[in-house]
């Protein structure tokens, strides 16, 4: 799967992107609605009909996808949550959240918004295909219509499904941790029963394609790969998160980082410092205070001619969402560095740079305790960094 990511656009506040391998989905939905779907439901249009028919569908459905997760978006903004926006993908769509929901209410509440916004997109549809047929309006607009009801049912159906991370396997576990109190044992139950939909959803996909719908076959048992996928790397990442919230920043920073103060030129912060410790990015300092960061995106924003007269001082950005208290949790840091890029927190304490934390020092310490511990065997891995996804296969 690819992992690019275009930003498309921001609503409410929600940076929607898109990766590239949505293209894929929205070719593969045209062609079926256009080629296949809209014909046999309407027989002897025009093939100019069919097209606008097929282009309305798939418009209103990736609509559809999209007002589903702005919904999710929305009630956890309100309920204190941090989204760091919405993702369009192959399978559908994701609020991309960088923590998990503080209490099984919140989850729930958060969860349930989704399919509620499919149920009631679904409703609308199908009054105004009733209304429209019933008002000698051109057939092909109730029958896109119609079709957008169907989809968005199915929409909420299977979202509801209780495996783990779909919408239901979230409710199912917002359950088990309402009742038990503990949420590793509520995402490890959640996420089995996903493991095991998202293994009978590759077999259906198999019998299907092997009785000739060999499209749809296909297409099942991706996203039966893509829920597995997802079952287990959302379960490490809640393991993660409850073994680091034991641990401070304090421990696992690694003192006097590599710095440099705003005077030196640019030239001299490529060679000496970038490229003679192989770093991306350093904290630039006055003293002891941290007063910014710079690195090779901000260098290479530059013309190579101006880097010898240029200064750090001039180049340097804000430090804001690169620094951390030296007291807080290592899980809070690890929140932080999924919202940022960089992978690389420098810890400060009253503005004085102290140390450095790194994604790899975080890992470094979850895969020990793992080692030490019989119970946590589940060893979390760089892969299972990406934020806890809300999957909304279409
Ligand atoms: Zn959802």
């Amino acid at each position: 799967m690819a992992t690019r990511r275009r930003p498309l656009i921001n609503l409410l506040g929600f940076e929607i992107r898109f990766d590239l391998t949505w293209l894929i989905l929205v070719a593969l939905i045209v062609w079926t609605l256009g080629a296949g779907y809209f014909p046999v439901v309407l027989a002897d249009l025009s093939t100019g009909t069919y097209i606008w028919m097929a282009m309305f569908g798939a418009f209103g459905l990736f609509a559809s996808i999209i007002l589903h997760e702005l919904s999710h978006s929305v009630v956890g903004r309100r309920l204190g949550m941090r989204i760091k926006g919405i993702r369009l993908f192959v399978f559908g769509g994701a609020a991309e959240m960088t923590e998990e929901p503080p209490t099984p209410r919140i989850e729930a509440l958060m969860v349930i918004a989704g399919p509620a916004m499919s149920v009631a997109l679904a409703i609308l549809c199908f009054a105004a295909a009733t209304l429209l047929a019933g008002f000698n309006t051109p057939q092909p607009v109730a029958i896109v219509l119609g079709y957008l009801a169907m989809a968005n049912a199915i929409l909420a159906a299977f979202n509801m499904v209780p495996a783990y991370p779909l919408d239901g396997g979230r409710l199912l576990r917002a359950a088990l941790w309402a009742w038990r109190g503990d949420l590793i044992w509520a995402t490890r139950v959640a996420s089995l029963i996903g493991g095991a939909f998202g293994l009978v959803l590759i077999v259906l996909g198999i019998v299907s394609a092997l009785y000739g719908n060999l499209i749809g076959g296909m297409w099942w048992f991706l996203i039966g790969l893509f829920v597995r996928a997802a079952a287990s790397s959302s379960y490490r990442q809640v393991l993660a998160q409850r073994i680091l919230a034991d641990v401070s920043v304090r421990r696992l920073m690694r003192p006097d980082p590599v710095r440099v103060t705003p005077d030196i030129s640019v030239q001299q912060l490529t060679e000496d410092i970038l490229l003679a410790h192989s770093l991306k990015e350093v904290p630039v300092v006055r003293g002891d205070d941290l007063t910014g960061v710079v690195g090779v995106a901000d260098v290479k924003a530059m013309a190579a001619s101006e880097r010898s007269n240029r200064l750090v001082g001039d180049i340097m950005r804000p430090a804001g969402d690169r620094t951390i208290a030296i007291d807080a949790r290592a899980d809070e840091a690890l929140a932080q560095m999924q919202r940022t890029t960089g992978g690389r927190l420098f810890v400060v304490t009253d503005g004085r740079l102290v140390g450095v934390l790194s994604l790899r020092d975080l890992l470094q310490h979850l895969s020990i305790r793992s080692d030490l511990q019989s119970d946590m065997k589940d060893v979390p891995s760089r892969h299972s960094f990406r934020g806890p996804a809300d999957a909304s296969a279409a």
